[in-house]
């Protein structure tokens, strides 16, 4: 069965052979706002981090990519979220972690990733010492600090763990409440294992505060329960649903999406990863474009997900079906979404439509998508 709202290639996609396509979306400037720092460490620094931690983990490049990289399909997202406990256990110093961040950095930028927001759960890396602010405060100085010179912004989100005690993302968000955000984090983020702790409620103490001091929100929905999943978030006002593609199910859920004007930052390769969609070709992005869902395009995962933005972009083109105009206004779109000062999301925006204008394909400054 094709899917509604399905498009065949435009006719200005005919003369683009599939080489052309992927050099055009690697130099395209591009913004992510779903990127997770510890789903997405160089297999080569994990390797010199295990060695020279003394911790246990494969110490082959071979092996230490065989248990970072997901399966190509999980059991469901608890199976994929495994993936994830060798990377935490080697972000645990404030050297490694500012190393990791720094990488993630370097590699956006070489796919020409202009705007990033990165996110990971600083409580998560706390067994050796440090507090939730110095795990903040590495990543802040290996990123801002790989960002200098290489044309990209960055910006960093705080993931609250749905597995942690409600007081415990409290007490975090507390300490910036009395001794200020540290530089560099413009947002909050709820996730974790959906279907073992499946009530964002239990975190609206937190979640209310953050954004009482200036933070913004956003929440991860919808891995585990589908559409209902992403509605229970809603009471909590995210501004920005992590996934959530499930939505396009209910038809009201999607009126009232597009009424809030909430945007889900999408990861159709992660989804299938999980479980959440059994393919590419089944996910809902462009239906959810074309019902007018304020949608982003994301990797979630560099490694996990072993995927660039660049290569995610030609998914959603090749098998997903968006067309390039589609596309471009939806990377163009992105900065609309983003948790950064307007003036900095403006002045980017600014620039990518410099790049664009020149290039027929990409259908001009068509910015339909934008409010
Ligand atoms: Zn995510």
């Amino acid at each position: 069965m094709a899917a509604a709202g399905l498009r065949p290639y435009d006719a200005h996609m005919a003369n683009l052979d599939p080489r052309t396509l992927r050099d055009l979306l690697h130099a395209m400037p591009k913004a992510e706002l779903h990127l997770h720092l510890d789903g997405s460490l160089r297999i080569d620094t994990a390797l010199d981090i295990a060695r020279t931690r003394g911790i246990d983990a494969p110490l082959t490049y071979a092996g230490m990519r065989g248990v970072l990289v997901g399966p190509e399909q999980s059991v469901d997202q608890a199976a994929l979220l495994a993936a994830f406990d060798l990377p935490i256990a080697l972000m645990q110093d404030e050297d490694a972690l500012e190393r990791i961040a720094a990488d993630m950095v370097v590699d956006k930028a070489g796919d020409n990733v202009r705007y990033a927001e990165i996110r990971w759960a600083p409580l998560l890396h706390v067994d050796e010492g440090l507090t939730g602010r110095d795990v903040v405060e590495a990543v802040w100085r290996g990123a801002s600090g790989a960002a200098v010179g290489r044309d990209i912004e960055v910006r960093l989100i705080a993931t609250l763990m749905r597995s942690h005690a409600p007081e415990r993302n409290l007490e975090f968000v507390r300490d910036m409440a009395m001794y200020g955000i540290p530089d560099g984090l413009v947002a909050v983020d709820l996730a974790g294992q959906e279907a073992r702790f499946p009530d964002p409620e239990l975190h609206r103490e937190a979640i209310e505060l953050a954004r009482a001091i200036g933070l913004h929100v956003t929440m991860h929905a919808g891995e585990w329960g589908g559409a209902a999943q992403v509605r229970r978030s809603l009471a909590l006002n995210p501004e920005r649903i992590a996934h959530g593609p499930l939505a396009i199910e209910d038809p009201l859920l999607v009126a009232e999406l597009i009424a809030r004007g909430t945007w889900l930052d999408l990861c159709p390769t992660s989804n299938v990863q999980a479980s959440i969609v059994p393919s590419i070709e089944a996910h809902p992005l462009a239906r959810l474009l074309h019902a007018g869902v304020r949608v982003t395009l994301n990797t979630d995962d560099l490694t996990v997900s072993d995927i660039t933005l660049s290569q995610e972009y030609a998914r959603a083109v090749e098998r997903i079906g968006l067309t390039l105009p589609e596309l471009w206004a939806m990377d163009l779109a992105a900065l609309d979404a983003a948790f950064c000062e307007p003036e900095v999301a403006a002045q980017l925006q600014a620039e990518f439509v410099a790049w664009g204008a020149g290039i027929p394909e990409l259908g001009g400054e068509d910015i339909s998508q934008r409010a």
